[in-house]
């Protein structure tokens, strides 16, 4: 077992409090995977502290400056994917196929920023009167608290931490209980990077404890937070008196929606990466599937038929394709959700059964659930389940099926599966939705783009990953300058 402590002005501190708690295994609940100190809102005021202290002088520091740390811890990280990659599949459970990528993206977010830092700038306007300069400057924010979750568990506090330093900003990161190594061993790599102490802090323990102190304490400048939809709405509240500029990207019901003119295999392959992949615990996970009726018995047999063959076990070992549930809560919740639904009407086509043989009764194992019948108003077509649950839904038309993709609450990824080009341009424009695909899978992003959700995924201000990144972490100052006299 692993000891982790926060990590606050450059020293490996614990809880004041020395209280503790640990993670387990989720492929095998027999083992502890690490103990981190259980901090309380004093921790989190130091950890405040700390980057207040350091904020002026890496604020005065240039991007290009700021970016060569960003690019070291690249490299180290790069040196390290191997052993991150195993930890991290032994505290969340993804495969290590999907830990190892998830590691690759986190070092590659680095690099992308680093090499970014030579264009971080403001613009030049051209004013209405000669001899005169109209200018923007791009400014840090100040203290920047992040909050992440523990499904993508280094890719969302780097995707978030990069872009802030880069700008100026010092930061606060807390990750989550579940799984909070990853976002540790990003202090380590930056510390050896040689970043300073207090630009960055991260404090682990239970997230309720800190909300109120976020909203109370005047060092934070901005929250950006990924995770439930209840979680976040209840921090937006909290911090709306302080008007501090607030990012919460939070959960889903993603569609692909499958035409009668689509590619059958290419469908049901993509239906099955994005449902059941990540152990369909990726916010843009495919969780319904909207098929024209003509093909439906078709599409399902498909699908179907490669659920079966989907291979499920602990996520190192080679060949698996699914790993666990994070923890008996969404493990229960997953059986919760199919139940449910068959006393809603649904009919459940193939797997959803617990897995018990062997050792994998040792962790939270189940088969990939596929269910039919489901109708848009159905708790199973409106609310985020965060498991291997796909729902199939039926229509009679196009129009149909966007109008059932658009009937949720949630907009943050959408697929589309036809060979149809101009059905495919409709549906980019008519679907509400951050992250549209066509022949493609739900899940998956390319970290120069931009992404975030709209509706309740999302606040819909300001985008993550990417050049857009910046505009959150920053601020823009416009300087009138006259040269003429
Ligand atoms: P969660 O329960 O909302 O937790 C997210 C983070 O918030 C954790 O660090 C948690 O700490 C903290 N937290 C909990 N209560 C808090 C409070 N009152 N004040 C301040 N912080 C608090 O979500 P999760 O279960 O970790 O993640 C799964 C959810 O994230 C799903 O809904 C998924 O869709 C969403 N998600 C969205 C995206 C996206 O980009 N849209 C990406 C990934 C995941 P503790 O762990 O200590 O409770």
């Amino acid at each position: 077992m692993q000891d982790y402590a926060n990590f606050i002005g450059g020293n490996w501190v614990p809880a004041a409090s020395g209280a503790t708690f640990t993670t387990t295994n989720p492929a095998d609940t027999r083992e502890t995977v690490a103990r981190y100190p259980l901090s309380d809102a004093p921790e989190f005021a130091a950890a405040a502290a700390a980057a207040q202290k350091a904020f002026p002088a890496w604020a005065a520091l240039t991007p290009v400056a700021r970016g060569r740390f960003l690019s070291k811890a690249s490299q180290i990280l790069e040196a390290r994917k191997a052993d991150l990659a195993l930890l991290l599949v032994r505290e969340e459970g993804k495969t290590l196929t999907e830990a190892t990528g998830e590691v690759q993206r986190a070092a590659d977010i680095f690099r992308f920023f680093g090499g970014l830092s030579y264009t971080v700038g403001g613009q030049t306007i051209p004013h209405d009167l000669p001899g005169n300069l109209l200018f923007t400057r791009r400014e840090p924010l100040g203290v920047v608290s992040l909050i992440t979750p523990w499904n993508f568990p280094i890719a969302i506090p780097a995707w978030k931490l990069v872009p802030a330093l880069l700008c100026g900003n010092t930061v606060v990161l807390k990750p989550a209980s579940q799984a909070p190594a990853m976002a540790l061993e990003l202090a380590k790599v930056l510390a050896e990077a040689g970043l300073p102490a207090g630009v960055l802090n991260v404090v682990t323990g239970s997230g309720r404890a800190f909300g109120a102190e976020i909203a109370s304490n005047p060092a934070i400048q901005a929250l950006s937070f990924t995770g439930s939809h209840g979680v976040g709405t209840g921090l937006y509240q909290t911090l709306a008196p302080r008007r501090i500029r607030v990012q919460l990207e939070m959960g889903s019901k993603n569609p692909t929606i499958v035409l009668a003119d689509a590619d059958l295999d290419l469908a049901a392959r993509l239906v099955a990466i994005a449902g059941f992949g990540l152990t369909g615990q990726a916010c843009t996970a495919t969780s319904r599937v909207i098929v024209e009726r003509s093909v439906l018995e078709a599409f399902t047999e498909k699908l179907v038929a490669l659920a079966k063959t989907w291979k499920v076990g602990p996520g190192a070992q080679p060949g698996v394709q699914m790993g666990p549930a994070v923890n008996a809560d969404e493990f229960e919740g997953n059986f919760a959700a199919i139940q449910q639904a068959i006393g809603e009407g649904a009919e459940l086509v193939w797997g959803g059964a617990r897995l018990t043989e062997g050792d994998l009764a040792h962790g939270y194992f189940m088969q990939p659930a596929i269910l039919g019948k489901v109708t848009p108003s159905m708790q199973i077509a409106q609310e985020e389940v965060f498991g291997p649950v796909v729902v199939i839904l039926a229509v009679d038309s196009f129009d149909e099926a966007i109008a059932v993709a658009n009937g949720v609450k949630y907009g943050l990824s959408a697929s589309l599966v036809t060979r149809d080009f101009k059905k495919a341009m409709q549906y980019a424009e008519r679907i509400e939705c951050g992250v549209v695909k066509v022949n493609q899978i739900s899940t998956g992003l390319a970290l120069q783009a931009p992404f975030g959700g709209v509706k309740d995924s999302s606040t819909d201000s300001y985008r993550e990953q990417g050049t857009a990144a910046l505009d959150f972490y920053s601020r823009t100052k416009t300087v009138y300058f006259d040269y003429s006299a």
